[in-house]
């Protein structure tokens, strides 16, 4: 049996692929809604941490934010089985996961840290991809039922490893979505037309992934959610979020991450503006704001 902790937007679609898959799931969450729609789903849900978690061989997470991961395995080791394998799927800081790994490792458990990348689509869709930190042998216990739940496994390494490569990667894409966005606004100035910057930037050195999957301006990527309003997509907030965590991971160990720190400004600035909650990808709406300030 499987214990899954938090049913939110990712955690829900992620424990009902386990289901289809044919495991027996039991999940929990702080909600009454979260708990109704996973019944609605195949999961066995329970308002009780500890009966969800007593007699489960995995434990899987997918939480808001290190804090919460700890007040959860705070509550959990006392009552999960002995030789049980946790699971944090969440995107918390690399402290708060190492700390999660220790807590693990002073029960005897086997512990991973896996988070995501390829949202609520990519859940849905079971295609996610998992940055997988821990022992080796916890990371293969663990590899069938993310196969489950995602495409690909990459082993990163050791614990809070999985963290570390999220952190990476997030900063990489915020900054990329900034300098994106800067790019179609300094065209736009210049008199370039939208489809024609985006021609040359996807197939010459300035392309990259946050362009050709999430470009910022309507029109040359269909499902881009800036033909949508900017609807959420993967919503500033919580770039903003990963951005933090990158932060938080530099000044612990000294990386000099001017950029990154330059991206979390400018996506604080927009998410404390922004009552819509929008996609990331809006930040252009900023980059065009401080524009007309200058002009
Ligand atoms: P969400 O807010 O929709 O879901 C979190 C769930 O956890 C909620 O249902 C909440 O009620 C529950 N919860 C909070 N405290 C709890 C506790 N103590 N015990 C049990 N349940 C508790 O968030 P989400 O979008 O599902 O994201 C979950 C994690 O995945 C986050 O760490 C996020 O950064 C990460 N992530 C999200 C996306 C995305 O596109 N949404 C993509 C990649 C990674």
């Amino acid at each position: 049996m499987i214990a899954f902790i938090g049913l939110g937007n990712m955690g829900l679609p992620m424990a009902v692929n386990l289901v289809r898959a044919g495991n027996e799931v039991v999940g929990f969450d702080v909600t009454p809604e979260a708990l109704e729609r996973a019944e609605a789903q195949g999961v066995k849900a329970t308002s009780a941490l500890e009966e969800a978690v007593s007699g489960a061989e995995v434990v899987i997470t997918m939480l808001p934010s290190g804090k919460h991961l700890v007040s959860v395995y705070e509550q959990i080791l006392g009552p999960v089985a002995e030789g049980a394998l946790l699971i944090d799927c969440s995107t918390v800081d690399v402290a708060s996961s190492r700390k999660g790994h220790e807590m693990g490792a002073a029960k005897g458990l086997a512990t991973v840290d896996a988070p995501v990348s390829g949202g609520v689509s990519g859940a849905a869709a079971g295609t996610l991809t998992f940055m997988a930190g821990g022992g080796a042998a916890a990371i293969e216990r663990a590899r069938p039922l993310l196969e489950v739940m995602g495409s690909r496994v990459v082993v990163c390494g050791n614990p809070g490893a999985g963290q570390a490569a999220k952190a990476c990667n997030n900063m990489v894409l915020g900054i990329a979505m900034i300098a994106t966005g800067e790019a179609f606004v300094l065209a736009e100035r210049l008199g370039l037309s939208h489809q024609a910057l985006f021609d040359v930037l996807s197939t010459s050195s300035g392309q990259s992934w946050a362009l050709t999957n999430h470009c910022p301006v309507p029109g040359p990527v269909p499902t881009s959610a800036a033909n949508n309003d900017y609807k959420p997509g993967f919503a500033a907030a919580l770039m903003l979020k990963d951005l933090g965590l990158a932060r938080d991971a530099a000044a612990s160990v000294g990386a000099d991450i001017r950029l990154g720190q330059a991206a979390a400004k400018l996506y604080e600035e927009f998410v404390a503006n922004d009552p819509k909650g929008l996609d990331y990808s809006a930040v252009i709406d900023l980059v065009r704001q401080h524009s007309e300030a200058r002009s």
